[in-house]
């Protein structure tokens, strides 16, 4: 092992979150090191959000289109899905990461591609490829930004028959025939909708009751509802017992609890995530090994003051913006630690990531698009508060018939009554995702409702929805 090279913060793991880290980090004058073992810009560029979005954007375009009287018709055709997979694969950058390297170095980043993993307190362990090996020091923080990695569970024959998870899910370079998904969540719906829009006969194989389980109810429905009508097939309540596929390109059975068996060409296990922490060394600090890492609201490990996680290795809310946002938040307070400052000087105020638990919003790119902030009515209830559900049906929003014909949606915004603001909003509709930026600001603003009414939605936008909540909510 080579002696090791000094650095102000040494950051494992350039997904989106520790990119921000490492931005935030050379901004302050800090030096700083990154270390990465697969590709520069994490699971979100490559095999998540911006593979998975360039794939959905020509699905519900075309969707949309068909809503529209006088472009119905000429939308009406199979999309080119040659000219779909080609889009995705510019947005990932043929899964290679040079414009990143290209922008760490001329923020004087330093990058070392290798798997690290910590080696005692405030050491990384480096070896990289070649097997070369590096310790890297640091002055004043460690910063885990490892993420996350499918979970596959051990269901008999399941690894003869070769599932997808999210990586072959969305960097797959031909539509598969069948396509059967196990899952309900958001990748599940997401990429039901892609691969259905792209051609596949999608069989979802869903445990729960509906899909999107952790929104209000109303908005996993709706996104059934359109699935079928899609052509997709949805079943609820089945459990998966185990799977078989014969010889290397043969077809994939699923068996369901019961001895139903269904088939398919493709099988996707959409079943959640794992944090990538069994690898990292955590046992040379005295931190347990596999599990998510436990972080305070500046995103620093408690009984360690070097130690940072953020992102989704430190499980707050696995979504690319929180993430950014810890990073943000997290590199600001190692900055602040390093230069002796107090916590709650920066031009933002005070360094505590307090979105993740108050205001998180997420938009969930199905046809229609489902988007939230804060907390469902029943979260409200369970955490306490007089909470009221205010309902209304987008359909009737002058801007949404005009944005197409047959518009369907729903809106539901959760008033804390005692306060009169709002706990959380949901918009599932055509378009919805944009709606939940201007809920986001509400939530955590804790803008009052008699200010909301001065906020004057454009005409005709489908933004006329807050008017319409505001107006049921006051009766
Ligand atoms: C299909 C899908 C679609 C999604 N769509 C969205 C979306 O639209 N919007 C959204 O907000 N979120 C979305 N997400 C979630 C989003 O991808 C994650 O929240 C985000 O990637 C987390 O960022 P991160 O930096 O914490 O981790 P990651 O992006 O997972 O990056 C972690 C990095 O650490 C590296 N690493 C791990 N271990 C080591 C090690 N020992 N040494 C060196 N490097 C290491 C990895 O190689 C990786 O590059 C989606 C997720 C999936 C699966």
């Amino acid at each position: 092992m080579s002696e090791a090279v000094e650095y102000d913060v040494v950051v494992l793991g350039g997904g989106p979150a520790g990119e921000n880290i490492v931005d935030r980090t050379c901004a302050a004058g800090l030096s700083t090191a990154l270390v990465e073992s697969e590709l520069v810009g994490g699971e979100c560029s490559y095999w998540a959000c911006v593979p998975s979005k360039a794939l959905l954007r020509p699905v519900l375009a075309r969707a949309d289109a068909r809503r529209v009287p006088g472009l119905a018709a000429a939308a009406e055709g199979p999309l080119d899905t040659a000219a779909v997979l080609a889009h995705r694969d510019y947005w990932t950058g043929d899964w290679k990461d040079q414009g990143q390297i290209d922008w760490l170095d001329s923020i004087g980043a330093h990058v070392y591609r290798g798997h690290g993993r910590l080696y005692g307190v405030r050491k990384v362990a480096v070896t990289s490829p070649e097997g070369e090996h590096h310790v890297l020091s640091a002055r004043h923080a460690v910063v885990v930004a490892t993420g996350t990695r499918a979970v596959v569970p051990d269901l008999p024959g399941i690894a003869g028959a070769r599932p997808w998870t999210s990586r072959e899910a969305t960097s797959a370079q031909a539509v598969p025939g069948r396509l059967l998904i196990v899952g309900g969540s958001v990748v599940a719906a997401e990429m039901a909708t892609a691969w259905q829009g792209l051609g596949a006969q999608v069989t979802m194989l869903v445990r729960g009751s509906g899909l999107l389980p952790r929104m209000e109810d109303f908005a996993g429905e709706l996104v059934a509802d359109a699935l079928r009508e899609a052509g997709a097939v949805i079943r609820t309540d089945v459990v998966v017992e185990a799977v078989v596929r014969d010889g290397s390109t043969g077809p994939v059975r699923v068996v369901l609890e019961g001895g139903e068996s269904l088939e398919g060409d493709e099988l996707l296990m959409a079943t959640g995530r794992a944090p990538r922490t069994d690898d990292i060394g955590l046992e040379t600090v005295g931190l347990p090994v596999g599990t998510w890492i436990d972080v305070d609201d500046s995103c620093r490990v408690p009984g360690h003051d070097w130690l940072y996680a953020v992102g989704d290795v430190n499980h707050r809310a696995l979504l690319t913006h929180q993430g950014k946002y810890q990073a943000r938040i997290a590199g600001a307070a190692i900055a602040a630690r390093a230069a002796g400052a107090p916590l709650d000087t920066g031009p933002w105020g005070a360094h505590t990531a307090t979105a993740d638990t108050r205001a998180l919003p997420q938009a969930v790119f199905t046809d229609p698009e489902a988007a939230a902030v804060g907390l469902t009515l029943a979260e409200a209830e369970r955490a306490g508060h007089r909470a009221r559900a205010v309902d209304y049906d987008l359909s009737k929003v002058s801007g949404a018939g005009l944005y197409a014909d047959g518009y369907r949606g729903r809106a539901r915004m959760v008033v804390d009554l005692d306060r009169e603001v709002l706990l959380g909003a949901t918009f599932v509709g055509p378009g919805a995702a944009e709606l939940v930026h201007a809920a986001t600001i509400a939530v955590a603003g804790e803008v009052p409702i008699e200010r909301l009414w001065h906020a004057v939605p454009a005409f005709p936008t489908i933004s006329e929805i807050w008017l319409r909540l505001l107006e049921t909510y006051r009766g």
